[in-house]
């Protein structure tokens, strides 16, 4: 670590700047990212690099997010204890780990935890995720799944709050329909020229909702010809 800085400290001084910029509002966003250690889901080159505000490189072509980002969509989720949560693209595990951390807080009673379920496409990005899960006091929380998360995770739903973690072309019906009544969804949509935060709601009588946030910056998620877009029209 730079400077001689312990973790903990490094990661304390991330959070303030994150807060100080806008990007976290919440007490249960901040403390989530306080405690999750982000050196130990970042490869040994970039270990470095884990307390700056960047993406960063994982294998594979892909990136675990930046912390920033992690933190901004996890306000527009807004999990609370208790909750069921999906997350598309486990990556890392990362923000997995910082989901698990709101809906099964480390200090709460285990009868009060929710779950948290991460598919990933790449085999061997899961094993990965699974090992830093593990390390890092996760893995009772959270259940990482190879497969293709554009599909969602029909054996689990449905989910309180669904989390994308890469740019899809439409937003993917499946997901839509695995979202529990009420819930929440965040993903971004777009391709390589432009995507933006897109937040789908569902409310007590299941109708959905549809907003467009701020415009981001996602490796893209693997959709395959036969997954269909939802259409607002028809449900
Ligand atoms: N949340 C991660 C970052 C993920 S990057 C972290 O905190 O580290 C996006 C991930 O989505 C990549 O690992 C990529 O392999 C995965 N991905 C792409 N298409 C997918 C699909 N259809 N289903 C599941 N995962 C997918």
């Amino acid at each position: 670590m730079p400077d001689g800085n312990a973790p903990e400290q490094l990661r304390r001084m991330l959070v303030e700047e994150l807060i100080r910029e806008g990007y976290v509002k919440s007490e249960k966003v901040a403390r989530a990212l306080l405690a999750v250690p982000r050196e130990l889901f970042v490869p040994e080159p970039y270990r470095d690099l884990a307390y700056e505000d960047r993406p960063l490189p994982i294998g594979h072509g892909q990136t675990i997010s930046a912390p920033s980002i992690v933190g901004y969509m996890i306000e527009l989720l807004d999990p609370n204890i208790g909750m069921r949560v999906l997350e598309v693209g486990a990556g890392s595990g990362y923000a997995a780990a910082v989901l698990a951390e709101i809906v099964a807080p480390s200090g709460a009673p285990r009868d009060k935890w929710g779950h948290v379920y991460a598919v990933e496409i790449v085999e061997e990005l899961v094993e990965r995720a699974r090992r830093n899960l593990e390390r890092a006091g996760y893995a009772d929380r959270v259940t990482v799944v190879v497969g293709d998360g554009s599909r969602g995770l029909p054996d689990h739903a449905p989910y309180d709050r669904i989390l994308v973690s890469a740019a899809a072309p439409f937003i993917p019906k499946p997901l839509v329909n695995q979202l529990r009544t009420p819930g929440r969804m965040v993903l971004p949509v777009g391709d390589y020229f432009g995507q933006w935060l897109y937040i789908v709601t569902k409310n007590e009588r299941g109708e959905v909702s549809i907003w467009r946030d701020i415009e981001v910056l996602f490796v893209p998620l693997r959709v395959p010809p036969d997954v269909e877009p939802y259409r607002p029209r028809e449900n």
